[in-house]
């Protein structure tokens, strides 16, 4: 773990590792060629009671142990973890692993039964029993303070996105919003969280990806080794769907107007417009 600075130019807020690497990994990595400073806070880097057990616990950890090599870790979150180090190595940014259960392993308080063992519970809706929320606020409000704070928008409804996005906007002003890849590859996912008839009240930002910005995109996401099989096939299939799905927010900027000509990717964020 390193040390935080007192300030930083830029906080992300990321509910699971890689949530920021995937959606907003060439953005931080020009963030910091420039010389600005990034924080990058996780906030399920809790690690679970082995005793833990359901079947979306045992088959999302079965395929982690596969995506490694066949061989369970004793402490899956602390792999986790150290992947997430490696990968904002290699984008030069602070990390922070906030001590929060994956919603995979949230139980109830009273029961001790879990709140999410079906393996869509999690695209659902917020347990009322959920109580994640309370303490989390607290947590975010003794970050360090930055110039700009990052929230995922929630594409693809997944419950820690949406808490993370809840929590985020009661405790930061002026909040910009990363879209989660990769739901964004799923048709109708964006369009359900920010419908084309709502989005007159937002503004997008695009940040313009030079080579050197997507290899380190590229790269980072590879060290989340457990998390491989999970979204790839293999490392070569990575690296395309990355440079795909930059390719894809550029032609979407290239429809609304200039994109510079260096330009070999983009990631899109989100702000509300105060016009109102
Ligand atoms: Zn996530």
């Amino acid at each position: 773990m390193n040390l935080l600075k007192h300030t930083y130019d830029h906080l992300y807020l990321s509910p699971h590792f890689d949530d920021v690497a995937l959606s907003c990994g060439g953005q931080v990595s020009r963030h910091t060629a420039a010389g600005e400073s990034v924080l990058v806070a996780t906030m399920t880097a809790a690690e679970p009671s082995p005793e833990l057990h359901s079947d979306i616990v045992q088959s999302l950890h079965d395929r982690w142990a596969n995506s490694l090599g066949g061989e369970p870790p004793a402490a899956i979150v602390a792999q986790r973890r150290a992947e997430d180090e490696a990968a904002f190595a290699v984008l030069r940014a602070d990390v922070l692993h906030l001590p929060f259960l994956d919603c995979i392993y949230r139980c109830s308080p009273e029961s001790d039964e879990l709140l999410y063992p079906g393996a869509m519970d999690m695209f659902g809706a917020r347990h009322p029993a959920d109580e994640v929320d309370s303490t989390l606020a607290g947590a975010l409000a003794a970050l360090p303070p930055a110039g700009r704070v990052y929230l995922p928008l929630g594409v693809g409804g997944h419950v820690d996105h949406a808490i993370a996005r809840s929590v985020g906007e009661t405790t930061f002003n002026h909040v910009l919003y990363y879209e989660d890849y990769p739901y964004t590859m799923t048709p109708g996912a964006f369009e359900a969280v920010l419908p084309a008839a709502a989005r007159g009240d937002w503004a997008a930002e695009f940040i313009w990806l030079t080579e050197a910005a997507l290899a380190d995109k590229i790269e980072a996401v590879a060290a989340y080794r457990s998390q491989l099989s999970s979204f790839f096939t293999g490392p070569d299939d990575l690296a395309a769907k990355l440079r795909a799905e930059g390719q894809r927010v550029l032609d979407e900027a290239r429809a609304t107007g200039e994109v510079p000509a260096w330009a070999v990717a983009a990631e899109r964020l989100w702000r509300r417009s105060f016009h109102a």
